[in-house]
């Protein structure tokens, strides 16, 4: 069978359609980067109003694509449900329960983060229950024992900004153009720089090593990171207009980054073991597991420590887009998870809630 997904929980609008033997048949996404960069990050309203605008046409564009008829081909119409931002998501999700209520098609409103997770799944057929999961996104920064589809434990989350958010602020603070295109943004901008700097010239404190609970707590902190680098900036003077100081800040940002969630995904294989859990693997996803330097060092963990299968799609399917919502509306038809017309969006939705939430607008 055939689902058309359809994601407005950000500032991309997006909609893909794929097949439920991974076959992906078409895909369209319209970017609102030049809208937001102007204001210096999304701005909810203004994203809820190009969805508005431009929705039905990238749902027809990739229907166009892929060369289908939405009567006649697709089965499933799935969409984002949340989280994310109210306003944005109620655009997709009122096109998506009023095509699938029209269309006598069966509605299936998806968890975002878990979309996010069952991507590993669509580039990995092989992959099974249970594995660990790292979500590293621009709302999210997440681990997650994954035990099946609708069923999640989380093990960490940040107590304060996401990750993709503290590139995105650092890559302000540095005053870095936003890199254009599909996976471009300040957080792809960030990681261009440091990928040209040297990680060692400046020092930044690796987030949480102070405290003694972060021996068992393998929860996370972003906003000192940035704060870190406000402070490195003045008290060493650094003058921006010199492009190497900004390459070199970048570096040591990302680097410091990347210790933190290697440190606190450390502590969440052990709490596995603990319990003598069979992993199948670990999956990253979200926008931030689109660089390449956080997969390079997620790899050397995996693979070197833990001799596990690191699972990382490709990077334009870690950021936001269409065929991972079809693709959890897939998986998740699959084991008769059907929603009621009525739903309503869940713009703040934690994941273990996933399977105790009703499928009915009353929730
Ligand atoms: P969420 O999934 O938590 O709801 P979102 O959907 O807005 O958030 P994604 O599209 O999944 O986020 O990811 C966008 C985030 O990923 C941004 O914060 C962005 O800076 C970050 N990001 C994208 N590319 C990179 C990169 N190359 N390096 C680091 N961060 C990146
Ligand atoms: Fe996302």
């Amino acid at each position: 069978f055939t689902a058309l997904g359809i994601e407005t929980s950000c500032d991309d609008t997006a909609v893909g359609i794929i097949r439920s033997d991974r076959n992906i048949l078409g895909e369209a996404i319209k970017l609102q980067q030049e809208i937001h960069e102007p204001k210096g990050g999304v701005v909810p309203t203004l994203a809820m109003v190009y969805h508005q605008t431009f929705l039905p046409q990238v749902v027809k564009s990739a229907l166009d694509n892929a060369r289908l008829d939405v009567v006649r081909d697709i089965d499933v119409i799935a969409v984002t449900r949340g989280p994310g931002l109210a306003p944005c998501l109620s655009v997709g999700l009122n096109a998506a329960k009023t095509l699938a209520i029209v269309l006598g098609k069966p509605l299936i409103g998806v968890h975002h983060m878990e979309a996010h997770a069952l991507t590993a799944r669509l580039t990995n057929p092989e992959l099974k229950f249970p594995f660990l999961v790292l979500l590293i996104s621009g709302g999210h920064t997440l681990i997650l024992l994954a035990h099946g589809i609708n069923k999640y434990t989380q093990l960490a989350t940040t107590l304060d900004d996401a990750i993709g958010e503290a590139f995105d602020k650092t890559a302000r603070l540095l005053g870095l153009p936003w890199l254009k295109g599909r996976n471009g943004g300040p957080g792809a901008a960030l990681e261009k720089f440091a990928a040209a700097g040297d990680p060692n010239r400046y020092q930044i404190p690796i987030p949480m090593t102070k405290e003694k609970r972060t021996k068992e707590n393998p929860n996370m902190s972003f906003s000192g990171l940035k704060t870190s680098i406000n402070i490195l900036l003045e008290k060493e003077n650094l003058d921006l207009r010199d492009f190497q100081v900004k390459r070199d800040v970048a570096a040591a940002f990302q680097a410091t980054a990347i210790r933190h969630l290697s440190d606190k995904l450390n502590l969440a294989f052990d709490w596995c073991k603990e319990r003598d859990l069979a992993l199948n693997g670990l999956v990253a996803s979200g926008g931030a597991a689109s660089n390449k330097a956080i997969r390079t060092s997620l790899e050397k963990l995996a693979h070197d420590k833990y001799n596990i299968e690191l699972i990382c799609p490709p990077p334009h399917l870690c950021t936001d887009n269409g065929l991972m919502i079809a693709w959890a509306g897939i998986e998740r038809y699959r084991v008769g998870l059907i929603d009621d017309y009525t739903i309503n969006h869940i713009p703040k939705w934690p994941i273990e809630e996933l399977g105790t939430i009703s499928t009915a607008s009353s929730s």
